[in-house]
């Protein structure tokens, strides 16, 4: 065990992936000390672990909820509450941090990310979203500035262990032909399009084998979620969209595969639970007790393995053209994907209308070259308000179609 505890600054600590960390960190606690903890508006829940934790800073975007927090916390522990997005980038960047998980969900996380990034901390990025949306910035940020990023998305985390990797963290190509990124397939793998059409919130957040928050569970019932990983997975290893090919595989025992020139393909395996590439990344190089149960392979006794249907899927289609398409095409995608599922989430939209909201944004709103975050910014905000009013015409097209 290191004699020195490294600092952890937990950004979006009352999520699913927060809550995972933090169960990984209380098993450690000779190697690691919680600096911050972050959240948006929970304050029971941020309350709570502060007393548990200790951190130095707790930070509440919502300034209310701030308010609410300091009230409640005064006089049972030391933890300076801060309040508003600022707060997000001090954390992430302080002097005193080693480790910045970046757990927020959506486009909200990506200036905390960068300042990490640009401070030269160890990132665990678990929010995909800020690499699809910033993926330039957010690259050239880890690399000018010698940060290092860690995949904790399991995907990624399994392609980062079956690559060769320096003693820096940069995984290197050498040698590899193709990855493999697998896919559940979501609830509604065997559904028809109709079936999906009156698919309700809930039964889209009910995934078979990951217990998440709602925005990626609805993203991993339309496949977005497979799209926004393909994106990913192109920023963290390099790669070309057609370098990446999508396997169903509905156990969710493989987190994804590389493929060799030789003919060699490996794969990680382990049970579908967040705690272990939470726990790779935060011992990196080094193994760490996770608390997640040994995989019993007799018992799994099957491990399958489908092509993805397009089809009945169009995000994923959607995705790779945005990649493909470049620039701000990955934000513009993002940032529509969001809304929608914001919509279909409050019941304004079906679930087969997420495609069309997203595939209608990116045709209306012109890409740009990402050349820093203010460009990335407008394009998101631009994406945000043409996938609003494309909301409202389809609002308009339901209600005519359920005057029929
Ligand atoms: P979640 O909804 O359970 O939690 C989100 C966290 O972010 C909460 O703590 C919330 O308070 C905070 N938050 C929300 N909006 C915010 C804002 N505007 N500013 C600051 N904080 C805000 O989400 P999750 O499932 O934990 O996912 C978090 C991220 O990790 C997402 O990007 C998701 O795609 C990614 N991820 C999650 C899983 C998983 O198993 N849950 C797996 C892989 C990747
Ligand atoms: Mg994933």
């Amino acid at each position: 065990m290191s004699a020195v505890r490294r600092s952890v600054s937990v950004l979006g600590s009352t999520g699913s992936i927060g809550v995972n960390t933090l169960d990984v960190l209380r098993q450690h606690p000779q190697a690691y000390n919680v600096y911050a903890l972050a959240a948006h508006s929970s304050v029971a829940a941020l309350a709570q672990q502060c007393l548990e934790f200790q951190p130095q800073f707790a930070v509440m975007v919502d300034d209310d909820a701030a308010a609410a927090l300091e009230r409640q916390l005064h006089g049972s522990c030391d933890t300076r509450v801060l309040g508003g997005p600022a707060a997000l980038e001090e954390i992430a960047s302080a002097d005193g941090v080693d480790v910045v998980m970046a757990a927020i969900v959506g486009a909200a996380g990506l200036p905390s990310t960068l300042a990490a990034a640009q401070a030269g901390k160890t990132i665990l990025l678990a929010n995909k979203e800020s690499l699809v949306m910033g993926g330039h910035l957010l690259m050239a940020a880890v690399r000018a500035c010698g940060a290092t990023l860690l995949p904790i998305d399991s995907e990624h985390n399994a392609i980062f262990q079956c690559m060769p990797v320096d003693a820096g963290g940069v995984p290197s190509k050498k040698g590899i032909s193709k990855v493999l990124l697998t896919a559940s397939g979501g609830p509604f793998r065997t559904w028809t399009t109709q079936q999906m059409q009156q698919a309700t919130p809930d039964q889209a957040c009910a995934h078979p084998n990951w217990s998440m928050g709602r925005k990626i569970s609805v993203d991993s019932a339309s496949l977005m979620n497979k799209g926004l990983e393909l994106i990913e997975a192109c920023w963290i290893f390099d790669l070309q969209a057609q370098d990446v090919e999508v396997v169903v595989h509905p156990q969710s025992i493989i987190h994804s595969m590389v493929q060799y020139v030789d003919g060699s393909v490996l794969a990680q395996l382990g049970n579908p639970d967040m705690r272990t590439p939470i726990a790779y990344g935060l011992g990196w190089p080094a193994r760490l007790a996770s608390g997640v149960a040994p995989l019993d392979l007799v018992a799994t006794a099957q491990l399958n393995f489908e092509e993805p249907d397009e089809a009945r899927f169009p995000c994923l289609r959607l995705a790779r053209e945005s990649v493909e398409a470049g620039g701000t095409a990955m934000a513009v995608c993002n940032a529509a994907n969001e809304v929608a599922v914001a919509a279909f989430l409050d019941g304004a939209i079906r679930f087969t209308d997420l495609p069309v909201v997203i595939e209608r944004t990116l045709e209306r709103v012109t890409v740009a070259e990402p050349t820093d975050l203010v460009v990335v910014e407008l394009a998101d905000k631009q994406a945000r308000a043409t996938a609003a009013a494309i909301l409202a015409e389809l609002g308009g097209i339901t209600h005519n179609a359920q005057q029929h």
